[in-house]
């Protein structure tokens, strides 16, 4: 069949919309009809080359929600016309982080990264040409084939969008609360950089009952988001100095918890300063493949810091990401707000254009 879809051929070039060869689901596979999909930094960390998996040409694109279409042979779960969102790391239930509550590190993961499919070739063509899919998902095109275990059911009655949002941003932003860091009721938490997944960050704060939420950001716009998902106390760190005034808040102690969303070195050594004596700052965001960061260990360790890394919100998938759903359900988690521009897949560069400009909090291509 054929697929419209946004291409990336080019690093650091707009993305050609055009249409694509899609063959249908192989063994293990499902055709799903993509109804929206998130406009995510990590997408613009692909197109700008940072990241070089996938390699070009391919389809970016990790966030959506749809309908499943079609599925191939030996596939129970999903079913045809179940409404699904996808999972950027498919989880096959078997391995060693399966079995051990990390499905985010599951094995299969090594191959939906590199683009393909789990046995490593693409459904996706152009004019005879291999097109991979980012994260084996793809999800900038009408109709996507992904693995069955790149897929979770939902409720007829969860927004496509609202799905799309919480399969990434939402999830990491409030597993690094609720799982990498487990936040207690009464903590402070200090939240370096407000953007998609920040200002999750922060209503994942909320939702763990900590009493002094402090955002951190450069744009007083981000700010007063922040506020209105529950920032306690905001920081321009333009203006004024993020440390020191972090400081004064926590009664010069320091924050219990640091949550990294700008990455890279000093990003790194910010966190660290932010927070109390066996603390700990939790790195979320991804710097690029080359970054490094260093820690002067005599103080680290006589402080006894503690430094997290959060991948996919360490969560567990099925279980965390429908509890997410529920709290969205009770009004306990705010994801339609998180959407400040809607775009149709012809217009997508130029959701990407609002997203580096800082006019969107989240932008959502609906198809
Ligand atoms: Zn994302
Ligand atoms: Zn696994």
């Amino acid at each position: 069949m054929k697929t419209k879809a946004a291409v990336l051929y080019e690093y650091k070039q707009p993305l050609v919309i055009g249409e694509l060869d899609l063959d249908g689901p192989r063994q293990g596979e499902v055709l799903v009809e993509v109804m929206a999909a998130g406009i995510c930094h990590t997408d613009l960390s692909v197109i700008s080359g940072l990241y070089t998996v996938p390699a070009i040409p391919c389809v970016p694109g990790h966030e959506g929600a749809g309908i499943v279409r079609e599925v191939g042979p030996g596939v129970e779960n999903p079913k045809v016309g179940d409404h699904v969102l996808f999972l950027w790391v498919p989880r096959c239930g078997q391995c060693y982080y399966c079995q051990h509550d990390q499905p985010y590190l599951c094995e299969l993961r090594n191959w939906t990264r590199a683009g393909t499919m789990l046995d490593g070739t693409t459904r996706l063509h152009k004019d005879g040409q291999d097109i991979l899919n980012m994260t084996g998902l793809g999800t900038f095109k009408q109709f996507t084939v992904v693995p069955q275990q790149s897929t979770l059911p939902i409720h007829e009655d969860i927004p496509f969008e609202v799905a799309a949002l919480t399969g990434c941003g939402v999830i990491t932003g409030a597993g690094a609360v609720l799982n990498t860091a487990g936040v207690e009721a009464g903590s402070s938490v200090a939240v370096l950089g407000i953007g998609g997944v920040g200002i999750n960050v922060i209503q994942g704060a909320v939702v763990a009952g900590a009493t002094k939420i402090i955002a951190i950001d450069l744009l007083d716009s981000k700010l007063a988001e922040a506020v209105k998902m529950g920032a306690t106390h905001t920081i321009n760190a333009g203006k004024e100095d993020a440390l020191e005034k972090a400081f004064e808040i926590t009664g010069g102690i320091g924050a219990d918890y640091a949550f990294d969303l700008v990455g890279g070195q000093r990003a790194t050594e910010t966190c660290l300063g932010l927070i109390r004596q066996g603390g700990s700052a939790v790195i979320i965001a991804v710097p690029g493949m080359e970054e490094t960061a260093v820690v002067p260990l005599t103080p680290f360790i006589v402080t006894e810091k503690k430094l997290l890394a959060c991948y996919y919100g360490s969560s567990n998938l099925n279980f965390d990401l429908n509890t997410l759903l529920d709290l969205y359900k009770l009004g306990r988690l705010k994801i339609e707000e998180l959407i400040s521009d809607r775009y149709s897949l012809e217009e997508i560069n130029q959701g990407f254009d609002d997203l580096v400009s800082g006019k969107n909090m989240r932008g959502v291509v609906i198809m």
